[in-house]
């Protein structure tokens, strides 16, 4: 069972240079203090690169065969799918589409890499 759940996945597009396109992420997140909604700003590049996918991670070490310099600047996202109950795939300006995000991953990813943001 897993304690969190991804709300929304949104493109946000931004006009600052320094504030690059990005996704707005929602999770409801099971807490020790009970459910609680998060949201989180992630950039584009940033997911792009840490795909989880065999091409960009190797299988049985676990390292990642990706290197942020093979990933462009201005990479867009360009689709989002829901798969199953609990993964996204998403699709990237670079023709990358095999990346498979759990929720668990994005959450994870957001806590890390991406910053908490009040879009409203
Ligand atoms: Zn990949």
């Amino acid at each position: 069972m897993s304690t969190v759940q991804l709300l929304s996945i949104n493109p946000v597009k931004t006009s600052s240079a320094a504030a690059p396109d990005c996704f707005a992420l929602g999770f409801k997140v099971q807490t020790p203090s009970g459910l609680e909604e998060q949201a989180f700003t992630l950039s584009y590049r940033t997911t792009r690169f840490m795909c989880p996918c065999a091409h960009c991670v190797d299988e049985h070490s676990g390292q990642r065969t990706l290197k942020l310099d093979q990933v462009p600047q201005d990479i867009r996202a360009t689709g989002v799918q829901r798969i199953g109950r609990y993964a996204v795939s998403i699709s990237f300006s670079d023709g990358h589409k095999t990346g498979i995000y759990s929720d668990e991953t994005l959450y994870e990813l957001s806590q890390t890499e991406g910053s908490t943001q009040n879009l409203a």
